[in-house]
């Protein structure tokens, strides 16, 4: 399997290459050069089969040769029987022909782990082949930091740094990062704020040379692998309520897009979808371009679904190569004037989109007011992130007769403040998590200056 860029001048590369690089040198993004497809009887196959078969049958065709068939199943297994739900992605039903996809099972209670577990050991057996230490740098302002040090603590050949800005995250989702004990984990909270988190990390990825030769890797939402292994949830929710003898559609609380596109592929890979609804909190880029043709930057808002909090939604640039029918040309001139910007989507693709795709935008007060309806109506506490789906299927959903399946990104004891704002008095962690508020952390305070940080990663840092 080999992968090209959505601008286009890039050399196409393999898996390998793909997971240990994320952005393509043209500044594009990655997308597999042709799309593995199943055929009916392969899909119906697949029910009843565990998650992690599901997995290896999913995913194989994307990986290739790079990882011999034996190995990856191993991975694939090991990956996800850390998950505190037998299931992995367990489905709940919330009204007639309306499912709950509840993908927060993983060890950080959000559906990044889906994705982290899996992209954690990936890098450590590619690493390990070559016989190289790679070095992962991020900056969070909250879930992904603890998604990714979950992630990468298995790891024999990865050191993970995470910026996180002092006394600017929850205590739960710091203690998430800070308690964790081990080798190769090191938590860093910055004096200053996110952006000055963020503007660090960025500087180390454009001048390396502080780490002497050792590889940088980055693991956010554009990496391939991430997208990948969320494919499979929607082939296992969809064959579970039925699929491929009947369709189903999906409705997704997005911000960068990966979650989304991932469900995009599935049905590229035979999946019967009828519909996709994107729901956007406040910050509603997706649902101005869709709804609107305004594709263009707004100012950021803080939201009470703080982790769809984003200006540029990075990962739908894939979703235009594939709408403009893969002319790279197209896409990078649309993607300039965006940057210069606002830009406007041509009226062919526009039509491909919307025949897919409906949207939806939920501000703070109604998310408020979707936590009380939905728990009212379905005895179910959302999170919300997943207040913002719960509302946007309920107004967007194209037909009743065909199953909705809403993904639930987050576990609410994540978000207890918008929990108890809602007018609840909380939501308790699940056990597996109790013990959170009494670990002994690990961090150290820097203040937000390049060299500073820079000469602790490379002191830190094993081997
Ligand atoms: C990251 C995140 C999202 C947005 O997902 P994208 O793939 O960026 O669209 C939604 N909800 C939660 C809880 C998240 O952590």
């Amino acid at each position: 399997m080999r992968y090209i860029s959505t601008r286009g001048d890039a050399p196409a590369i393999g898996f390998e290459d793909v997971v240990l690089t994320g952005l393509a040198p043209d500044g594009g993004l990655y997308v597999p050069e042709t799309v593995p497809e199943f055929s009916h009887a392969e899909l119906a196959d697949m029910a009843g089969l565990s998650y992690a078969e599901v997995a290896y049958r999913v995913m194989r065709g994307f990986v290739g040769d790079a990882i011999d068939d034996a190995t990856f199943r191993r991975i694939v297994t090991e990956t996800y029987a850390g998950f505190n739900h037998d299931a992995v992605v367990p489905l709940a039903q919330l009204s007639h022909n309306h499912h709950l996809l509840e993908l927060f099972h993983g060890p950080t209670l959000a559906f990044k782990d889906i994705a982290l577990q899996l992209l954690g050991r990936l890098l450590d057996h590619f690493l390990g082949q070559r016989g190289e230490q790679g070095v992962i740098m991020g900056a969070t302002s909250g879930d992904t930091g603890s998604a990714a040090i979950e992630g990468c603590k298995p790891c024999d050949n990865l050191d993970i740094f995470i910026l996180h800005p002092h006394e600017r995250v929850s205590e739960v989702q710091r203690r998430q990062m800070t308690t964790v004990d081990a080798a190769n984990v090191h938590n860093i909270a910055i004096r200053g704020d996110f952006d000055d988190a963020q503007a660090m990390v960025k500087a180390s990825f454009a001048d390396q040379g502080f780490l002497n030769g050792t590889r940088l890797i980055a693991v956010n939402s554009i990496n391939w692998a991430r997208i990948m292994a969320q494919i499979v949830y929607y082939v296992a929710a969809g064959v579970a309520l039925g699929a491929p003898h009947r369709a189903v559609s999906f409705t997704v609380p997005s911000a960068n897009f990966g979650n989304l596109f991932a469900g995009y592929m599935a049905r590229r890979m035979g999946l019967p979808v009828k519909q996709f609804v994107i729901a956007t909190n406040a910050n509603d880029i997706l649902h101005r371009t869709l709804a609107d043709n305004d594709f263009s930057r707004r100012a950021l808002e803080a939201t009470l679904a703080p982790s769809m909090d984003i200006v540029v939604s990075s990962n739908f640039e894939r979703l235009l190569f594939e709408a403009y029918e893969r002319d790279s040309q197209a896409v990078t001139d649309l993607l300039a004037a965006f940057a210069d910007g606002r830009a406007e989507i041509d009226t062919a693709p526009m039509a491909r989109l919307r025949e897919l795709f409906a949207s939806h935008r939920v501000d703070d007060e109604t998310i408020l007011e979707v936590i009380r309806e939905a728990h009212a109506h379905t005895g179910q506490l959302l999170d919300p992130h997943t207040a913002c789906g719960y509302r946007a299927a309920n107004v967007c959903r194209a037909d009743a007769t065909t199953p909705m399946i809403t993904l639930a990104t987050a576990h609410p004891a994540k978000f207890e403040a918008a929990i108890k704002r809602a007018g609840f008095t909380g939501a308790p962690l699940p056990d597996a998590m109790r013990e959170l508020m009494d670990l002994p952390e690990h961090y150290d305070v820097l203040d937000a200056d390049l060299d500073t940080v820079q000469r602790y990663v490379a002191r830190h840092r094993r081997g």
